[in-house]
């Protein structure tokens, strides 16, 4: 981060403010960890701080510290909207575009107060007036306890700061084996275990948090899987009935994407999801090496990401979708 913006930063930060935290839509661990960490240190210094987040967080996150404070936007626009307003400083964490607040956008792009971006995706946006972007990181969450450090407040981190970074670090990692995960993360790690993180205890609150239905769900997911193995891809759908059968709640579709790329010889992966209310699939791309799924989500799936893990949408009907996905893969090198 550049010298003047720590600077004003920490002038910013010297008085009590009304300070606004915001999390993408369909916010995963990082999101989720990266904004209660903030809000536990900005709570720490004095500030009112609160989370407001677009939609409804999963459950398998609804243990993380003061998770019960977050304020869902779509469940309450009327007090989401005036938090927005009266803010005086608004932080925006895990992504870098404000359309992916989604609705949330008109009201964020009206507001008058200072924006600080932190954040780990490509090609950042224009719309803060303190911009702590860098793909170099694997997580926002690592990028966070550096910005706490930045501003001389390293001895601020508790256990429960700590709780909610090592969150974000673990999950956005792939635990610890994603391409980006340097020495510096571990050390970090390293850092928040001494500070108390039960580094045994929340992997299995994050990961073993499964229902009978979500095996089930993907047990159905394994079993539609198509291997173009002649172009190094694994696929697999979900449609809304199968969602439907197997009682599915938010988060149980997560990592489902993973599972192709197990498989020796696939280098790419996706999986389609249906999404009957927004009549849309929303898509997950995953890729092992050098091919660029943020390349490919963006050129045609009005998506996103990072190069190794990024999604889209279609609002073409699912067999419509997998036949164009189908057919782009045909056509491209991998
Ligand atoms: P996931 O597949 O876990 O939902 O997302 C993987 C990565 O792609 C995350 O970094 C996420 O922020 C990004 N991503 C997912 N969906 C979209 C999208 O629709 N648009 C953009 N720009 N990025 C996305
Ligand atoms: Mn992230």
């Amino acid at each position: 981060m550049k010298e003047q913006d720590i600077k004003a930063i920490q002038q910013l930060l010297s008085t009590p403010k009304k300070i606004a935290i915001i999390p993408h839509r369909n916010p995963d661990g990082d999101a989720m960890g990266s904004t209660l960490g903030l809000y536990h240190f900005l709570l720490k210094n004095g500030h009112q701080a609160v989370v407001v987040s677009p939609n409804e967080f999963p459950d398998f996150l609804a243990w993380m510290p003061s998770s019960n404070t977050v304020k869902i936007f779509e469940k309450d626009k009327i007090n989401c909207t005036k938090i927005l307003e009266e803010a005086e400083l608004v932080f925006t964490l895990d992504y870098n575009a404000l359309h992916r607040v989604g609705e949330m956008e008109n009201i964020l792009s009206e507001l008058k107060a200072p924006f600080i971006m932190i954040d780990h995706h490509q090609s950042p946006d224009d719309y803060a007036a303190y911009t702590y972007s860098d793909i170099a990181f694997g997580s926002t969450c690592e990028m966070l306890y550096n910005f706490i450090c930045f501003l001389g407040k390293k001895s601020d981190i508790d256990k429960t700061i700590a709780t909610c970074i090592y969150t974000g670090i673990l999950t956005d990692s792939g635990s610890f084996r994603f391409p980006k995960t340097t020495g510096t993360t571990h050390r970090i790690i390293a850092d928040l275990i001494d500070l108390g993180v039960e580094n045994t205890e929340i992997p299995t609150l994050v990961y073993d948090n499964s229902s009978y239905g979500r095996l089930q769900l993907l047990g159905r997911a394994l079993q539609n899987m198509k291997v173009l193995a002649a172009h190094k891809t694994a696929y697999t759908k979900l449609t809304q009935e199968e969602l439907n059968t197997f009682d599915h709640i938010k988060g149980d579709t997560e990592g489902i994407v993973n599972y192709g790329l197990s498989i020796k010889g696939i280098v790419f992966t996706a999986i389609f999801i249906e999404n009957a209310e927004e009549k849309i699939i929303k898509i997950s791309f995953r890729s092992q090496g050098n091919f660029d799924v943020n390349q490919f989500a963006r050129n045609n799936f009005s998506g996103g990401g990072h190069r190794n893990a990024a999604g889209g949408k279609s609002e073409l009907s699912m067999e419509e979708t997998v036949n164009k996905f189908e057919d782009l893969v045909s056509k491209i090198e991998i």
